[in-house]
């Protein structure tokens, strides 16, 4: 499976880090080996001191599917839930500054720590979604995905233009404002609507 992330969907959020409104979503990959599962506990890596939560929805792909046209991708989903993009802040602003990729600043080792997945039936309408990051019990991202700048039915036809998404795929849609540096001894909560989802440490 692989993992296939947008960047800058959420106008606060690209402002925050000074960074432009794109025009078309900006799209980067996460290696399979970056997911952690089950609320594991996150180790801070020793190439980084500024890794950042950001707190995203994901949805889950259910069968393969290119060119998918916007209004068919509910027939695509299997499954909405909540990660975190992990993002050695560091390394990326040096790639960003030289113009390079930001693969190892997104791709490492856990950095994409997922929950588990929700049936789609229980999201009649997927901008309509709200959700939140909670860090040492207080919250500092709130999410709701009427804000994104391009919706999800819209991301998914844009990504299968060029790639094709099979089953088990997962898609994080972007994070909104207040995302912010973590550290050892964090205890990092996610909340999609009421239902907790993620519950983790920082080590
Ligand atoms: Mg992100």
């Amino acid at each position: 499976m692989k993992i296939i992330c947008v960047g800058r969907n959420y106008r606060e959020h690209a402002r925050e880090l000074n960074n432009p409104v794109p025009e078309q979503p900006v799209i980067f990959f996460k290696p399979d080996t970056a997911l952690l599962r089950n609320n594991k506990d996150f180790y801070y890596p020793d190439f980084s001191q500024d890794i950042h939560y950001e707190c995203e929805l994901v949805l889950r792909i259910a069968r393969e599917g290119k060119h998918i046209q916007p209004q068919y991708v509910p027939t695509y989903l299997d499954g909405v839930g909540l990660g975190i993009d992990f993002t050695a802040r560091d390394i990326q602003q040096a790639c960003k500054q030289k113009g390079l990729p930001w693969t190892l600043a997104k791709g490492f080792n856990d950095a994409a720590p997922v929950s588990d997945f929700l049936p789609p039936e229980q999201f009649p309408d997927l901008q309509d979604v709200h959700f939140r990051c909670l860090i040492n019990g207080q919250t500092r991202q709130v999410g709701h995905t009427a804000n994104m700048i391009f919706d999800v039915h819209y991301l998914i036809a844009y990504i299968t233009r060029y790639i094709t998404l099979k089953k088990g795929d997962l898609v994080f849609t972007g994070t909104p404002k207040g995302v912010g540096a973590v550290a050892a001894g964090d205890h990092i909560e996610g909340f999609l609507g009421e239902k907790k989802m993620l519950d983790f440490h920082v080590k």
